[in-house]
Order: structure tokens, then sequence, then C-alpha cells
């Protein structure tokens, strides 16, 4: 989607502090971060977030997670929350399916 910040960023257009990447998906840190490590995985194909996600394009979700753990292991994260918001009143500010990894300091349940 040429308008999407994230399918620039996943097609190095914008510049970011890549952590992993693969023809299928891209994890980077997060600009703004929010605990001590903060990093984002996003599909380089376009999908709006977690309310799109259909039989068609859902491997891509597992895929992530799996990504996601083993980043985890080694980053030597032993604890971490993934979050996904969807849509204006959850938080979401960009259009783009991304799962949030965050790490490194205790956390409240449940989120604001
Ligand atoms: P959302 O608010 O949609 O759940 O999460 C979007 C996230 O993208 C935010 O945490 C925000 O800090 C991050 N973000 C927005 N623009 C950029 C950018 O240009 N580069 C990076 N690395 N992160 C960004
Ligand atoms: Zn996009």
């Amino acid at each position: 989607m040429s308008d999407c910040l994230f399918c620039k960023i996943a097609a190095g257009e914008i510049p970011s502090k890549k952590l992993y990447e693969d023809d299928r998906l891209l994890a980077f840190y997060d600009i703004d971060p929010k605990a001590p490590t903060h990093f984002l995985v996003i599909p380089k194909e376009h999908i709006s977030g977690a309310g799109e996600i259909t039989a068609e394009n859902s491997s891509i979700v597992a895929y992530a997670f799996e990504t996601i753990a083993r980043l985890a292991k080694e980053l030597g994260l032993s604890s971490f929350r993934v979050v996904t918001n969807w849509g204006e009143q959850a938080g979401q500010s960009v259009p783009h399916l991304h799962f949030h990894v965050l790490a490194g300091r205790d956390m409240t349940w449940p989120p604001g």
C-alpha cells in the first residue's frame, strides 16, 4: 500500500532499526519505546490489523509468534508482553498489522 508508513518501512523506503528481516516479515525497534525493550513485528504484506485476519492470511500470525519467541530467546528475554491494537478506540495509530513486543520492566494488568 503506497501511502502506508509500515509498508514503506518494510520496503526500506523509510529507515528503521532492524532486528530481523526475511521475505515475509520484519522486526524493528519502536521509535518511541514504552519499555526498555520494545520492538514491532510486521508482515511485509499489507494487512490493516488484527480485525482483518482471514483464513487466507492467518498463517503470517503463527509465523510472527514463532519469530517473536525465537527473537526473545536470542535477546535473553525471560518475560515479555505481546500487544496488538485494532481500531481507534484500542489505540491503533498505524493501520498495518503489527505486534508490539515489550519487555524489561514490570507490567500492570489490565492494560489501560
Ligand atoms: P499502534 O499505536 O498502532 O499500536 O503502534 C504504532 C507504533 O509505531 C507506536 O508504538 C509508534 O511509536 C511506532 N511508530 C510510529 N512511527 C514509527 C516510525 O517511523 N518508526 C518506528 N520505528 N516506529 C514508529
Ligand atoms: Zn501497510
